[in-house]
């Protein structure tokens, strides 16, 4: 099968990730083999690949947001069922963290396309207790992004504890954000957007956005929540400024440049909070896809074919689209 694999970790403008043909990989005791359908990428895909995250596994194939086919099936799932790969892949359920259903804090906790080999591949196996049903109503390249950007993005707005009917602001628009403002807004949120490039901004409100501006731009009224998607460690300020009372920002990325020195005053006092988001639990990605199986969310997707992947990841550092980008083989 053909695969990209991950030899020399860099800058993506050089050749970090190399597409080569491999055996189609074998499924051990309770795990699905599955043919991939489509695989969406990334930031994190980036940050593997650039060795912001330094690999897990040598040549490991990046791709956590993989739509595939059941071929040899095991659990619950049959063959021909169309599933889902997440990133979360294992987790230990014995330590504190997972007896307390904080599975996503567990540190023997392993992930999809980091420690295990991923999606942008023509086959994968993946353990039947970490893979996900599918909701119906979504093409297989719309779906991919729900997988991870959707799943976190739906964590990190719980992280946030936006209020019902209360105002979410948004730093940084790509794939998981323009997930998460619909969710938002499905929820009776007014939803601000805080994003440098125009046609996302243009997007934020064409998916019903109350308003749209610059990355460090004020809001125009303040927020009970806010999550910050843009890997930028210096819009923690103004989003912190930008926050009301008791408005609590939570920080979406897994990788994230310095954050600057925070001021008290300007910052923090009147009981604001500044959190991260740590990967999700399975509960949280089954409700997630609940939610998305109920309520239609809009997909911007922009498709390439497998073969270009190395492409795909250059567009998606470069933000020379909107939305998500998709692997289709
Ligand atoms: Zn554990
Ligand atoms: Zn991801």
């Amino acid at each position: 099968m053909k695969a990209w694999m991950v030899t020399t970790p860099g800058p993506v403008d050089g050749a970090p990730v190399v597409l080569r043909t491999a055996p189609e990989p074998r499924p051990a005791a309770g795990e699905l083999s599955v043919r991939v359908l489509a695989c969406g990428v990334c930031r994190t895909d980036l940050h593997v690949v650039e060795g912001d995250l330094p690999v897990h596994r040598d040549h490991v194939v990046p791709g956590h947001e993989v739509v595939a086919e059941v071929v040899s099936p095991a659990g619950d799932f049959v063959v021909g069922q169309r599933v889902g790969i997440p990133w979360l892949r294992h987790t230990c359920g014995v330590c504190r963290y997972c007896r307390r259903g904080a599975e996503n804090l567990c540190p023997e906790s392993r992930y999809t396309g980091w420690d295990f080999d991923g999606g942008y591949a023509e086959y994968a196996v993946v353990p039947a207790a970490y893979a996900l049903p599918l909701p119906d109503g979504y093409t297989d390249v719309d779906v991919a992004p729900l997988l991870c950007a959707g799943i976190i993005g739906y964590h990190a707005l719980q992280r946030a504890e936006l209020p019902d009917g209360g105002v979410l602001g948004i730093y940084g628009f790509g794939g998981s954000a323009h997930i998460t403002a619909q969710v938002a807004i499905h929820r009776g949120a007014r939803v601000h957007v805080m994003t440098r490039d125009a046609a996302s901004r243009q997007l934020a409100l064409d998916l019903g956005a109350a308003s749209a501006q610059g990355a460090a731009d004020p809001p125009p009224e303040p927020l009970d929540a806010a999550i910050l998607f843009a890997p930028v460690g210096d819009l923690v300020l103004p989003a912190l400024e930008a926050l009301d009372a008791g408005g609590t920002l939570a920080v979406a990325g897994i990788h994230m440049s310095d954050v600057p020195p925070l001021n008290y005053q300007r910052h923090l006092f009147r009981e604001r909070q500044l959190r991260s988001v740590t990967s999700n639990t399975r509960a949280a990605a089954r409700e997630f896809l609940a939610f998305a199986a109920q309520h239609p969310l809009h997909l911007t997707t922009h498709p390439y074919s497998l073969d270009t992947a190395d492409r795909a990841l250059r567009d998606l550092k470069f933000g020379r689209f909107s939305g998500a980008a998709v692997l289709v083989t």
